[in-house]
């Protein structure tokens, strides 16, 4: 089916209703497109912005189509939803981004696979549907070593750090109620990440690379520039990613870099990523901005320009006390508070872009600030 571009007034329906939704959303209103969203939670984050809410599970299927119904575009702001409905859906809506590379990409062993073939440096692997797998994963790979449930995992959930036969018992419970994969525990020097946006004439835009530190498996920070000289490393990796998974919109791969400064590729998502939160301010085309052009149809700037070098920190819980005692004295912190009713520790309540010409400095005046909060 083709599709004309998207007109102003027309609009463009979101799968999730979370903190991406809601960039995303707010991004396609400047554009002037009306915004449906559904979501399970009543109170999801999106459905405040949203000129329509559907509140519904997300494998709901005449929700779906009423989605469906109700907009010109039906794109998604996380990969976990049942891809195939997603198929169903593009059967008779306009869905650019397709189903294909979200059925690969929420499969932790199928995206490993096709990374393998597509030539991408992945770090080693071992399928572990068993008990018995694990133990030969274990002496393939040795210890330490990281167990993730194959499907379904986000922010560290559903993954397990081995270090000794110690931690064996929690390792069978994790193979016994889901099927896992197994991968070497590397010593890392750095995390970086690089969003990319495809166009639907083909079209391939780059955000710069994005240096990241997550604690305890969650994003703590993300400063851009990055400050390693691995960016055409990098598009190179995604260059061979886009020969073999076809993106439409904005996507993002994680990268490690190990202590001897060898590049590998984590995960990618196929959508807005936490990382480049910060591109709202520092860029002159954010990734919810660039991903709303290429769902509409519409060209692609032909670059990103990082207009000032950028420290983003995650707000989760724990941090807000912090902020709300801070931020009326700071007015150079961009704030974003997503619109969560509960506050729970570790649970991703917002986060702030601070523009800067000493990342160094401000990255250090914000490690004082995060980490004396529970002092
Ligand atoms: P999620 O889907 O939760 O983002 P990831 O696989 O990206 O899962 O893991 C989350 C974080 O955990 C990574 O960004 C990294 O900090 C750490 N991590 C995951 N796998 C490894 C590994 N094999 N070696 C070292 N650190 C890892
Ligand atoms: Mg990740």
């Amino acid at each position: 089916m083709t599709y004309d571009k998207l007109k102003i007034g027309q609009t463009i329906g979101i799968i999730g209703g979370g903190q991406l939704g809601k960039m995303m959303a707010q991004s396609a209103q400047k554009m002037g497109y009306r915004v449906v969203v559904l979501d399970p939670d009543a109170e999801c984050p999106c459905q405040y912005v949203a000129h329509e809410f559907i509140h519904a599970a997300y494998d709901d299927m005449a929700a779906l189509e009423r989605l469906g119904n109700l907009s010109d575009v039906i794109t998604y702001e996380f990969e976990n939803i049942d891809a195939q409905q997603l198929k169903t859906l593009t059967a008779s809506y306009n869905v650019p981004q397709g189903n294909q590379a979200i059925t690969l990409l929420q499969d932790r062993l199928t995206e490993k696979n096709a990374l393998q073939q597509a030539g991408v440096h992945v770090v080693p692997f071992h399928h572990v549907p068993t008990i018995e797998q694990l133990d030969e994963a274990i002496s393939t790979l040795g210890y330490p070593l990281m167990l993730k449930t194959r499907f379904g995992g986000y922010d560290g959930k559903g993954q397990l750090l081995l270090r000794s036969d110690q931690d064996l018992e929690a390792a069978r419970a994790l193979v016994t109620a889901q099927e896992c994969v197994a991968e070497q525990f590397l010593s890392l020097e750095r995390e970086v990440s690089l969003i990319a946006t495809a166009g639907q004439n083909g079209q391939i835009v780059y955000f710069p690379l994005q240096e990241n530190e997550h604690r305890d498996q969650i994003l703590f920070k993300t400063i851009v520039p990055a400050r390693v000289d691995q960016t055409a490393a990098a598009r190179k990796e995604v260059e061979k990613i886009t020969q073999a998974i076809h993106f439409i919109g904005t996507f993002t791969v994680e990268f490690f870099i190990d202590t001897t400064g060898k590049l590998y590729v984590n995960e990618i998502a196929p959508r807005p990523h936490n990382s480049g939160h910060y591109s709202i301010e520092a860029c002159d085309y954010s990734q919810f901005d660039t991903h709303i052009l290429a769902v509409a149809g519409h060209d692609l700037p032909s670059n990103i320009t990082l207009l000032k070098p950028a420290v983003m920190m995650n707000l989760l819980g724990k941090d807000l006390d912090m902020l709300e005692d801070q931020f009326d004295t700071h007015p150079e912190w961009h704030v974003h508070i997503y619109g969560k009713t509960s506050r729970k520790p570790a649970r991703k309540m917002g986060h702030m872009t601070l523009l800067t010409d000493d990342v160094n400095q401000t990255e250090q005046d914000m490690l004082s600030l995060f980490e004396g909060r529970d002092a």
